[in-house]
């Protein structure tokens, strides 16, 4: 599990949340709210000024962010334009030294697993917006975290690929059983795919649960709205 309690002075974010081993949860909340911020203190990348983060029984606070095992997604694609696919991928398992072929086998594995069989040559600049996207999900599950952080990877998007890269997201969650909190400020793509939802606004936590109890009995008015509303 993750559990997350954590204050952050200088956006007076004060949130605090859980999700467990296994779980698909989604931040939701209206731009601005913190949603970023949180991923961004459970992966390291800001400090936590007080408050705790335990993942599966460990506490993580003072680690280090390249030994917390956890991986994240941005909105805007992180990928390194010049390399190649297959080099992109490979760019956190080398720092592990498989052999060769290790590595290429775990490069078609987790090219298939994101439905991108045969494209490791091509350019990252040569792939259209979903594309990259597939290839830096498969980056992020090439380190094998034990948790994976997605903020917004979709936003960029049109429509029907949102949507179809969304399924996509929820089978190789399934099909990985990897945790992943993934944020997004679409009420009914998370309704669509989480098995937990922690609504947000300005900086605290309004609501945490399923879905269905989420929306069939929001605890305040703004969660009542910000469900019901098509945003
Ligand atoms: P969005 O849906 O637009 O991505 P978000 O929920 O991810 O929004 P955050 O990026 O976490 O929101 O921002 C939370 C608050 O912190 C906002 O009020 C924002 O203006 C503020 N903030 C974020 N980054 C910084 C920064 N580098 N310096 C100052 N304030 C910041
Ligand atoms: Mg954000």
């Amino acid at each position: 599990s993750c559990v997350l309690k954590a204050f952050y002075k200088d956006f007076s974010l004060d949130v605090s949340f859980s999700v467990q081993a296994g779980e698909l949860a989604c931040i939701i909340g209206p731009s601005g709210c913190g949603k970023s911020t949180s991923l961004q203190l459970i992966a390291g990348l800001l400090p936590l000024h007080s408050g705790s983060l335990v993942l599966n029984g460990k506490d993580l606070s003072q680690t280090p962010v390249h030994q917390r095992q956890i991986a994240m997604v941005f909105q805007d694609y992180a990928l390194f334009p010049h390399m190649s696919v297959e080099q992109n991928i490979a760019y956190p398992l080398k720092l592990r030294k498989l052999s060769k072929t290790k590595r290429a086998e775990r490069i078609n594995r987790l090219l298939s697993l994101v439905a991108l069989e045969g494209y490791q040559k091509r350019r990252s600049q040569e792939l259209s917006g979903g594309e990259r996207q597939r290839v830096a999900l498969a980056r992020a599950l090439a380190s094998q975290p034990q948790l994976l952080l997605l903020d917004e990877p979709l936003s960029a998007l049109d429509a029907k690929l949102r949507k179809h890269l969304r399924e996509e997201i929820r089978r190789i969650h399934d099909e990985t059983g990897i945790t992943t909190i993934y944020v997004t400020h679409d009420q009914e793509e998370a309704l669509s795919i989480a098995d937990r939802i922690i609504v947000m606004n300005e900086g605290k936590v309004m609501q945490e649960g399923p879905g269905e109890a989420i929306y069939s009995n929001p605890a305040n008015l703004f969660v009542a709205t910000f469900m019901g509303e098509g945003n």
